[in-house]
């Protein structure tokens, strides 16, 4: 019921500001309002519940002395803008993580011990025509760790998608993607491009013999020896069970035959021991070089494999290239 004798107008006004105060006050946001000296004049039971500190304590403050951590050039610089031009600005936690170092009180583990905040400044102009901000801080924590964690679940799910699990190079699915490209380009900008197709030797008695565990090393570590002996530019995958390829970009038959005879020497050499056991491991090779002939990419693994087959058919731990003029070398 409106009190008797009182102006109207008045008591509207006086209930509004009691309902935007008691709004204020419920919201979870925290809710500061500056002065054009920046200093605080509004500060809501939101800030008051994440700083510890009570309005009687802040209000008539620098907001730079309440928030020391506060960028104050920064800062300056976007409520000068703010009021100056009379128009709202925005700051996302992607931008800044958070502005005001306010404890966030989830259970969950996140990056910061500080809560994830999008700020907005709002130009407030009274009728006397006096300029105020009002900062409203978001408390974003949540949406911060779930975007945090989902780039993380996409970044992996892409590295599942390019990378072998047990040899950490490169599956077939995107050597083959990678093959597809270099011959393009190669093709492109007449370039050179050989090919290695690397087979490990009798690796079926090999694991029949000390077992798959053991085989499931050697995989591995011939798989890391092979990669310290190639260049940034080349491109290793495992093409199948005990099968490797290696691209070759601007490599010309001869520098492939080269590199294909150190990894079967640096293979065959390789010192391996497991549950005390010393074990032994050889590899062979086939290379081939782009031609004329070869239309496509899948027509230069055929080559390789081919000339694989020659090597295996040669007697193993060998390189062989059907296209090499003294037709084979021996590892
Ligand atoms: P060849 O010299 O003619 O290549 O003989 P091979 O025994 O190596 O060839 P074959 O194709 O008969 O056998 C390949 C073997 O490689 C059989 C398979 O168990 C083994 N192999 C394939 N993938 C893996 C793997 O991930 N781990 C282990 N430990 N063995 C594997
Ligand atoms: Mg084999
Ligand atoms: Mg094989």
């Amino acid at each position: 019921m409106p009190e008797k004798g009182i102006d109207q107008t008045l008591l509207g006004a006086r209930i509004t500001k009691q309902i935007n105060i008691q709004i204020a006050n419920q919201l979870n946001t925290g809710i500061l309002v500056v002065d054009a000296q920046l200093t605080i004049i509004v500060w809501n039971r939101f800030l008051q519940v994440h700083t510890g500190k009570k309005s009687e304590n802040v209000l008539e403050q620098s907001i730079f002395s309440v928030f020391p951590e506060l960028p104050v050039r920064w800062l300056s610089r976007k409520l000068n803008s703010v009021l100056q031009l009379n128009t709202p600005s925005f700051c996302s936690w992607e931008q800044r993580h958070h502005l005001f170092n306010l404890p966030h009180t989830r259970p969950i583990t996140t990056d910061s011990d500080f809560m994830a905040q999008n700020c907005t400044f709002l130009p407030i102009v009274t009728d006397t025509n006096d300029s105020y901000i009002c900062i409203l801080i978001e408390d974003v924590t949540d949406v911060c760790h779930y975007q945090t964690q989902l780039k993380k679940a996409l970044a992996e799910l892409a590295k599942i998608n390019r990378i072998d699990g047990l040899t950490q190079i490169y599956n077939r699915r995107h050597w083959q993607k990678s093959l597809e490209q270099e011959y393009a380009k190669a093709r492109r900008h007449d370039k050179k491009l050989s090919l290695i197709m690397l087979d490990l030797d009798h690796f079926k008695l090999f694991n029949d013999n000390y077992g798959h565990q053991c085989g499931d090393m050697v995989l591995i570590e011939v798989s890391a020896l092979i990669s310290t002996l190639l260049r940034v530019e080349d491109i290793f995958g495992r093409y199948g069970g005990e099968e490797f390829a290696i691209i070759l970009p601007e490599t010309d038959l001869s520098g492939a035959i080269e590199l294909a005879q150190r990894i079967c020497g640096r293979v065959s050499a390789l010192a391996l021991t497991y549950k005390e056991q010393n074990v032994k491991v050889t590899a062979s090779l086939g290379v081939a070089q782009l031609g004329e002939q070869e239309q496509s990419y899948e027509a230069l693994i055929s080559q390789a494999d081919a000339a694989l087959y020659q090597a295996k058919a040669q007697g193993r731990n060998k390189v062989f290239s059907n296209q090499c003029s003294s037709t084979l070398a021996v590892g």
